[in-house]
């Protein structure tokens, strides 16, 4: 039986384009062709998503940021800062984004399998007050808000493996005990956005509910295998959410051409294997990936990888793994010592 049954898309994610920027129309028509072609596409249901409706927007978004945001759009369009584009359709498109990510939560809850959304504008860049890094709304701090008021649910984890730390998702939990957001991310000394460093733990009551995981440039497969095996059970079974959110992005890819690290094909396969034991259904919600091949591949490796789960965790042997990411993990552990048992 497939573990994860229902995509989330719509072609109107489509509409919010610039060719001549690298997160554009052709990122989803790579994951589609790519999923056509090996058939999986046929396999699954293709889930039409409803807009997100401005309550849903207010509840993760200051209301002068969305009104911001449509009256921006309204007047034409351009670049809301120096890398991030609206068309005059992208706030009725970035609702809808928001709206997927939303969907595939529910699919999850509903069906108790596995949903993915595939939306454009991604989210996770995203503040409560400010688009940015390519992002317009937070689709899923959106989601989760949604499913915070709707189902009463109390714990939500947050796994985000794009190559960027995703600054606006953290920012928005960053003192929420209920909500762990945990990202692996190339070092923002070396990259966009500048922060997601060890220290950033959260605050106040939402302390030691941060956990970001800055790799250095380079970093290989073995080396994230490896921080992860040591830090994503261990902290995961502590917290027990009772939701789980996988953020997607394959920007950390060797062939990706916006990042430095080192991860290859097989990386894909690990993580949705190793997430998939460790929380059962979850919700997809797609960042980044800007190499149209490794989108094409990659997406096909994570959704075959999620419907042939192995028994057992994915362990590789003999892990090559560099001095630097021994040393990450080092410092994660004395920072999260009193949080965590590693
Ligand atoms: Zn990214």
């Amino acid at each position: 039986m497939l573990k994860l049954t229902s995509l989330i898309y719509s072609e109107k994610y489509k509409r919010h384009n610039n060719a001549t920027h690298p997160e554009n129309q052709d990122r989803l028509n790579a994951i589609i062709n790519s999923l056509k072609n090996k058939g999986i596409w046929n396999e699954i249901d293709i889930v039409s998503p409803q807009k997100a409706t401005e309550n849903d927007l207010l509840r993760v978004h200051s209301r002068e940021h969305v009104e911001y945001i449509k009256k921006f759009c309204e007047g034409g369009g351009g670049y809301i800062d120096y890398d991030t584009y609206a068309t005059p359709e992208s706030y009725e498109i970035a609702k809808l984004a928001a709206g997927g990510a939303i969907e595939a939560a529910e699919i999850v809850l509903n069906e108790k399998t596995s949903a993915y959304s595939i939306a454009r504008p991604p989210g996770h860049h995203a503040t409560g007050t400010k688009s940015m890094g390519f992002c317009i709304f937070n689709n899923l701090a959106i989601s989760l808000e949604y499913l915070r008021k709707t189902f009463k649910i109390k714990k939500f984890l947050i796994f985000d493996f794009d190559v960027h730390f995703g600054n606006g998702t953290s920012e928005i939990f960053y003192s929420d005990p209920d909500v762990l957001y945990i990202s692996i991310h190339q070092n923002p000394k070396t990259l966009y956005p500048g922060d997601g460093f060890i220290e950033e733990i959260g605050a106040g009551k939402g302390e030691g509910f941060n956990i970001n995981i800055p790799m250095a440039p380079g970093s290989t497969t073995d080396d994230y295998i490896y921080i992860l095996e040591n830090i994503l059970s261990p902290v995961t079974s502590k917290f027990n959410a009772d939701f789980y959110f996988l953020d997607v992005g394959f920007d950390g890819h060797v062939d990706d051409p916006l990042s430095n690290l080192k991860l290859t094909d097989d990386f894909y396969e690990y993580i949705i294997n190793k997430m998939g034991n460790i929380a059962g259904p979850m919700a997809l919600i797609l960042e980044g990936g800007y190499n149209l091949n490794v989108l094409s591949r990659c997406n096909v490796k994570m959704i075959s990888g999620l419907n042939n789960m192995k028994e057992d965790d994915y362990i590789k042997e003999e892990l090559n793994v560099s001095d630097e990411c021994r040393n990450i993990l080092k410092q994660i552990k004395d920072v999260f010592s009193s949080f965590y048992e590693f």
